[in-house]
């Protein structure tokens, strides 16, 4: 049964909502009243990567405040545009781990499928920022090419769904993914790492859910919330909706300067994850992509505040603090 409070989440609303993000720098100052206050990377230079941000996100931030951490997630500071040693286009080497077009594998196991370059939302500190998408494309012609990669692997048992993000494709192209993905038998899991039930909370449609629930894959949904002001009760609706539809909920974050880096924020974030029922993964340090040096936490802030994360919540409340070491066989646990 697909509870009735989705049943105005129609395919219209949400596509709707994405082309009616804002996507001027100045536009979203303007709807804070914070016109002049903070300073934008120049026009030229953000071309690349262009302010996008969903109504209903601008809707959850503060009135006035130029440091409220979901504008500083979203706002192209003039900071993006300086040059910093060890920042790279590339930080964690994806290139090296294209393994057919749109799939890369660095873990045992687990293949990593690229769907889209496309996202609701475009944040500032993105590692992916850089990535040649329209050159790696699962779906775009080689769809083929890709199950049968995945067909002839029998050591992958799980598909991970990623971008861009992947709730970004409309729900007919999901669905017939997800419908030839079901087709490999060796597959156990789907894992989905999206930030659309946080950023637009109206894609959750019912005919998403629908197929969520036809799979035989279990279904894993990992969503990409850095503070707890971003999970409002629209939010906590579509998570309780996708949990309904027997879809496991884990959250990732990535530590953020001036945006979640107190102990006060992440408590709050474990605490709001657990009031909506969704298990706190993975504390990110910043991977080193060329323009986000200026949200990077050192390690040894980092580490302390996961020790006091861990006097102050439940074990099973506090994250993995974890970076991503080019070349390594999984996720480098910090601490
Ligand atoms: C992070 C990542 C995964 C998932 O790692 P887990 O530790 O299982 O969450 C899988 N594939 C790639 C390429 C990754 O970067
Ligand atoms: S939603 Fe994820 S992939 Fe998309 S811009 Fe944000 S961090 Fe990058």
């Amino acid at each position: 049964m697909i509870p009735q409070t989705t049943s105005l989440k129609t395919k219209q609303n949400w596509q709707h909502a994405l082309a009616n993000a804002i996507n001027s720098a100045d536009e979203l100052l303007a709807l804070l009243g914070l016109s002049g206050q903070l300073a934008a990377i120049d026009k030229a230079q953000i071309r690349q990567f262009p302010v996008r941000v969903p109504r209903s996100y601008i809707k959850k931030m503060r009135y006035g405040d130029a440091s409220d951490p979901l504008l500083r997630q979203v706002f192209p500071l003039i900071d993006e545009g300086f040059r910093v040693d060890g920042y790279k286009a590339d930080p964690v080497g994806d290139h090296l781990a294209i393994k057919s077009p749109g799939i890369l594998q660095k873990y045992q196991g687990r293949a990593l499928l690229l769907m889209t370059g496309a996202c609701a939302i475009h944040c500032r500190y993105c590692f992916r920022r850089h990535f040649p998408y329209s050159e790696s494309n699962p779906l775009a012609g080689q769809w083929q090419q890709s199950l049968d990669a995945l067909n002839a692997d029998k050591s992958i048992t799980e598909v991970i769904l990623s971008g861009g993000d992947p709730l970004s494709l409309n729900d007919e192209k999901l669905a017939n993914a997800i419908e030839d993905l079901n087709q490999i038998t060796h597959l156990k899991r789907l894992r989905i790492h999206t930030r659309l039930p946080v950023v637009l909370p109206e894609r959750i449609t019912e005919s998403l859910l629908n197929y969520l629930q036809n799979t035989h894959l279990k279904v894993v949904m990992v969503i990409h919330a850095n503070h707890a002001n971003e999970i409002d009760e629209e939010a906590a609706q579509v998570l309780s909706d996708l949990r309904q539809a027997g879809v496991q909920l884990l959250n990732q974050t990535v530590l953020l300067k001036g945006i979640n880096d107190s102990v006060d924020a992440l408590v709050g974030l474990s605490e709001r994850l657990n009031e909506v029922d969704v298990q706190p993964y993975y504390l990110h340090l910043l991977d080193k992509v060329a323009g986000a040096h200026h949200f990077d936490v050192e390690e040894e802030l980092a580490v302390s505040l996961i020790e006091n994360l861990r006097q102050q919540l439940p074990g099973y409340l506090v994250p993995r603090l974890v970076r991503e070491l080019q070349g390594e066989a999984s996720k480098t646990v910090i601490s």
